[in-house]
């Protein structure tokens, strides 16, 4: 780091996963690490992070039946559509089918299936690899979400998602939920994030704590590692965001 005066932007050098050169980091919010944006690319850490995690688990991710729920304009996405030969986008809109394709060509995968993650029109054992960033904790049946992921992977197949984990060692709790109505009903104080395709935000229905590795496995089946990446000579650093990487295989036999 250098040393940054109140008011001074903060920034290192090191090298970016996501563009894959020798960049700077900016904190566009000073002393708040997950602000930090290549100064190449604009990425985030949190998407350094899943970057490394797909080229260390999934390193043959080039050929595989990806599927991307609620890509957005980010690097990740843009790699992910250039770079695979079998890239499937979708993102939820409320009030068209579910398995409509539409034609977007303001985003980077250009078209996508309207999808509901808690419940898609897909094939079962049809992608070798989910992949979702900043989605769980937006959805509004996570147990739903995380059984259909699994549903439409082959066996085999992998999961990788970012999420914020802002409750930590607390337990998960919920934010905001559907009535039967289909309305929200806040059971905290609203709060939103981003949302690359309305431009509306998405309420945030979910404060997920280390127990979300744990209650998706017990809602899909599949088994789950939890990665909290802090190397700032690539740029990764976040005070809540952590990388899961599912697997839909059984467990070992180990008698
Ligand atoms: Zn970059």
């Amino acid at each position: 780091m250098s040393g940054a005066q109140p008011g001074e932007t903060q920034c290192f050098a090191g090298y970016c996963p996501v563009c894959e050169k020798q960049t700077t980091f900016v904190l566009r919010n000073p002393n708040i690490y997950r602000s930090t944006q290549c100064q190449n690319c604009q990425c985030g850490p949190r998407q350094r992070a899943l970057f490394c995690t797909l080229n260390r688990f999934f390193p043959t991710w080039r050929t595989m039946a990806v599927h991307e729920s609620s890509p957005g304009w980010d690097k990740v996405s843009q790699r992910l559509v250039a770079e695979c030969n079998n890239y499937t986008a979708s993102q939820w809109e409320p009030g068209v089918p579910g398995g409509t394709l539409v034609t977007n060509t303001k985003l980077p995968c250009k078209k996508y299936y309207v999808q509901n993650l808690e419940a898609q029109t897909f094939d079962d054992n049809i992608f070798d690899l989910v992949i979702t960033q900043d989605v769980f904790e937006h959805v509004f049946s996570p147990d739903r979400a995380i059984a259909e992921i699994a549903r439409t992977l082959k066996p085999g197949g992998g999961y990788i998602m970012s999420v914020p984990v802002v409750r930590r060692a607390q337990s998960s709790r919920r934010r905001a939920r559907l009535t039967k109505e289909g309305s929200i009903e806040n059971i905290l104080p609203p709060e939103f994030h981003g949302n690359p395709v309305n431009g509306e935000g998405a309420i945030v229905t979910i404060d997920w704590g280390f127990d979300i590795g744990a209650y998706l496995a017990a809602a899909s089946g599949m088994h789950f590692l939890m990665l909290e990446i802090d190397d700032l000579a690539r740029g990764i650093r976040d005070e809540c965001n952590l990388t899961l990487v599912g697997f839909k295989r059984p467990l070992p036999d180990l008698s």
